[in-house]
C-alpha cells in the first residue's frame, strides 16, 4: 500500500476544517435590489462570473440592497471580489463602499489591480443571523462588485484559480446538478437577430425550440442595450418583421424597435425564451452534441438543454468551440482563399467592439454676461481617461469608434470595452469645455459591447471573397446580399479608439446553405457572425438582414431534419428542393427586399 504524505493529510485536514466553517457566499448579481447597479455577464470566460457594475455615466447610481442569511451568529471575516478598472492611473475612476446593516463600512473598494478577492475585516452577524447589504457607489464611473464571501475561518481565502473558483462557487451557493428542461426539438443559443430568426422561422414551420441569451432582452447588437439599426436585404419575411428602422445608430428608437424582437418571438407558441441564460459547456456522444449546459446569471442556477439539433448564435462560436469543432479567428492569409484583400501572412486582426453613446441638448441656463461662466459648463475631471480620449470632441458615438482590433475581442473584451468608457468619458470632459456645449448632456452610454468579429465555425463550404465578388450561382445560395465588402482597420495616429472602413462594392451574390451547419458536429447549425466565413467573407455578410436571412434558413432546415429524421448535411444531399419550396413561401417582393 502506498503511504500517505504529511503534506496530503496536512491538506485533507485542513479543507475538512474549512469545511465545516461556517462561510457565506454573496453574489452581487443576485442582489434582492439592484438599484442603479446593472448586470454585466459580458466576461464571465475571462473573469468567472456574471458582476454587478455602477453605470452612472458620471453620476453616483443608487445603492444595490441584499439581506442575507447566515448559518450561525458571531463573527466573519469577509472579503470582497473587485477592480480597479484603470489601474494604470493613481487616480481611481469606479469606487464604492459597503453599508453593513446601515453602516457604512470605512474601507473603500475598486481601488485594488485587477480581479482580486481583497480581505476586508471582521463583521459581526447578531441573533437574527441576518444581514442587510448595501453596494454605495460613490462615482457613477463604472465601479464593480463581483461578490462578497463571509467566513468565520480569517484564513478561508476563496480560489484564485478560475476552475477551482467555479467549482468552489457552485459548492458555496450549493447549486444542484442542472435541470434537465422540457423537451424541444430545437436548441437556439444566441438570443441576437440571427438566433431569433432561427427561432420564429422553426416555430412556425411546426416544431418546439428554446431559445437561449445570456441579456434579459433579445436582439443582441439590435437591442436596445446596444442599438445598432439592421441593414442589408431582407428577402424573407421574419427578416421585415424582426429588422428596424434607420435610425442613427445609438438612437432610442432602438428601444421601440426591441419591443417589436420581443413581440414577433415571444409571439410564437413554439418558442419558449429563456433570458439571463448563459451556455457554459456542452455534452457530447460521438460527433453529436447531446445537451447545453447553461446557467442563470443572476442566481447561477443551472439547467440543461438536450435536443436533436442545436443552432449556435452567440456571435463567439461559443457551442461550436467547446463541441471541439474546427473554429478559425483572425485573417487568413492571402493564398490561402485566393483573396486579394487579405494579408499576406495570416494574424490574428479581427475587427474590433463598440460601445455607441449619445447626448442631449437641454434647457439650461444662458449666461447673463457675455464673461460669465454658465454653471452647467464643464465636467468631473477624469484624468483617467484623458490619455486615451487626449483632445478628441465629439457630441456621440459611431460605428467607428471601434476598439480591440488587436486584441482578442472574447477574453480582452472587457479591456477593450473599458477603453472605451475611457474614449467616452474623456471625449466628454473636452466637450463640455466649450461654452457652445453648456447645454448639452450625456443621454446614454451602452456598456454591452456591440461586437462584429470573433470565432468563425468552420462549415463543410467556408465564404470567401470570390463567392461574394464572382457571386456564382449555388444551388444551395439560400442567403442573399448586395451590400459591400466593409472591412474595418485601426484608423492609427493618435487615437487609437477609431477605425476606418474600406469597402468594396459588388453585385448581388448568394451564400451557400453549407456555411451554415459545423463540417465536424453532425447536429449543430451556425447562424450569425460566427457562420463559415474567412475573414474577407465575413465582410459582407455580417449585418443583421443577412444575419437574420440566416437564421430563417437554418430555422427552416431543422424543420427538415426533424420531419425527416436527418442531419443538416442530409438536407443538403437530399432534401435541397423541400428546403427551396419551403423558403418561398416566406420570400418577400423584390422590390421590398431593400430599406
Ligand atoms: C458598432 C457596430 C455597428 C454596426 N453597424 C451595423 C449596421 O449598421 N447594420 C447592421 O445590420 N449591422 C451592423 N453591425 C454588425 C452586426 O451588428 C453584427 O454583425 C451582428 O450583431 C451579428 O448578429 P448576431 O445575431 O450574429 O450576433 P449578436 O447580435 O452579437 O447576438 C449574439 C447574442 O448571443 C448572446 N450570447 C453570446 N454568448 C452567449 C452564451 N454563451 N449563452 C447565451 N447567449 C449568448 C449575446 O448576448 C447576444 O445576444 C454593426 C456592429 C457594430 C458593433
Amino acid at each position: 500500500m502506498k503511504s500517505i504524505s504529511i503534506t496530503t493529510i496536512l491538506i485533507l485536514f485542513v479543507k475538512i476544517l474549512f469545511s465545516q466553517t461556517s462561510s457565506v457566499l454573496v453574489e452581487t448579481e443576485n442582489f434582492d435590489e439592484k438599484g442603479g447597479w446593472v448586470v454585466d455577464q459580458q466576461f464571465t470566460s475571462s473573469m468567472g462570473s456574471p458582476y454587478l457594475l455602477a453605470h452612472g455615466m458620471g453620476e453616483p447610481v443608487e445603492n444595490a440592497i441584499t439581506t442575507v442569511d447566515f448559518p450561525e451568529s458571531g463573527r466573519y471575516w469577509f472579503w470582497v471580489r473587485t477592480k480597479d478598472w484603470v489601474p494604470t492611473h493613481p487616480e481611481t475612476p469606479g469606487t464604492f463602499k459597503i453599508i453593513f446593516d446601515n453602516k457604512e463600512y470605512p474601507e473603500t473598494y475598486g481601488v485594488n489591480e485587477d480581479w482580486q478577492w481583497i480581505r476586508s475585516g471582521r463583521i459581526k452577524i447578531g441573533r437574527s443571523k441576518t444581514l442587510k447589504i448595501e453596494l454605495k457607489d460613490e462615482t457613477g464611473f463604472e465601479g464593480r462588485c463581483d461578490a462578497i464571501y463571509f467566513s468565520k475561518n480569517k484564513n478561508d481565502f476563496p480560489p484564485v484559480d478560475l476552475e477551482e473558483m467555479t467549482a468552489w462557487r457552485k459548492e458555496k451557493l450549493g447549486i444542484p446538478p442542472p435541470e434537465l428542461q422540457d423537451e424541444f426539438d430545437l436548441v437556439v443559443i444566441g438570443g441576437g437577430l440571427a438566433g431569433c430568426g432561427a427561432a420564429v422561422a422553426a416555430a412556425r414551420q411546426g416544431i418546439k425550440v428554446a431559445l437561449i441569451n445570456d441579456r434579459p432582452v433579445l436582439g443582441g447588437n439590435a437591442s436596445k442595450e446596444i442599438r445598432v439599426h439592421t441593414l442589408g436585404l431582407k428577402v424573407y419575411n421574419i427578416v421585415e418583421e424582426l429588422g428596424t428602422e434607420h435610425y442613427p445608430n445609438g438612437d432610442s428608437g432602438a428601444i421601440a424597435a426591441n419591443d417589436t424582437i420581443e413581440m414577433v418571438v415571444r409571439g410564437e407558441e413554439n418558442i419558449t425564451v429563456f433570458p439571463n441564460t448563459r451556455a457554459f459547456t456542452v455534452h457530447k456522444k460521438d460527433n453529436k452534441i447531446t445537451a447545453v449546459d447553461c446557467f442563470h446569471t443572476h442566481t447561477h442556477k443551472e439547467i440543461r438543454f438536450e435536443a436533436p439539433l442545436f443552432v449556435d448564435a452567440t456571435g463567439d462560436g461559443w457551442i461550436g468551440y467547446w463541441a471541439g469543432a474546427e473554429v478559425r479567428m483572425g485573417r487568413e492569409a492571402r493564398d490561402e482563399f485566393n483573396e486579394s484583400m487579405a494579408p499576406e501572412q495570416p494574424d490574428n486582426m479581427t475587427m474590433g467592439n463598440t460601445i455607441l453613446w449619445n447626448s442631449v441638448e437641454v434647457e439650461g441656463e444662458t449666461p447673463r454676461k457675455f464673461e460669465e461662466k454658465p454653471r452647467t459648463l464643464g465636467w468631473k475631471e477624469v484624468l483617467w481617461a484623458m490619455d486615451v480620449a487626449k483632445d478628441y470632441k465629439a457630441k456621440r458615438g459611431e460605428w467607428f469608434w471601434e476598439y480591440g482590433m488587436l486584441m482578442n475581442t472574447i477574453y480582452d473584451a472587457e479591456e477593450i470595452r473599458d477603453h472605451m468608457f475611457r474614449a467616452i468619458y474623456g471625449n466628454w470632459y473636452n466637450v463640455k469645455q466649450d461654452p457652445e456645449n453648456a447645454n448639452l448632456k450625456l443621454k446614454w452610454i451602452a456598456y454591452v459591447a456591440g461586437k462584429r468579429e470573433s470565432r468563425r465555425i468552420v462549415g463543410d463550404y467556408i465564404l470567401k471573397e470570390s463567392d461574394i465578388v464572382n457571386h456564382p450561382d449555388f444551388e444551395d445560395g439560400f442567403v442573399e446580399e448586395v451590400r459591400e465588402i466593409d472591412i474595418h482597420y485601426p484608423k492609427g495616429g493618435k487615437y487609437d479608439f477609431l477605425s476606418y472602413a474600406d469597402f468594396t462594392r459588388i453585385e448581388r451574390y448568394k451564400i451557400p446553405y453549407r456555411c451554415f451547419y459545423s463540417k465536424d458536429i453532425d447536429n449543430l447549425f451556425m447562424a450569425g457572425r460566427c457562420f463559415s466565413a474567412t475573414h474577407v467573407g465575413l465582410g459582407s455578410p455580417r449585418v443583421m438582414h443577412t444575419t437574420t436571412q440566416m437564421g430563417v434558413v437554418v430555422g427552416t432546415a431543422a424543420v427538415v431534419c426533424t420531419e425527416n429524421d436527418c442531419s443538416p448535411r442530409d438536407v443538403y444531399h437530399s432534401y435541397l428542393s423541400e428546403m427551396k419550396s419551403r423558403l418561398d413561401k416566406m420570400r418577400i417582393e423584390e422590390k421590398t427586399q431593400m430599406h
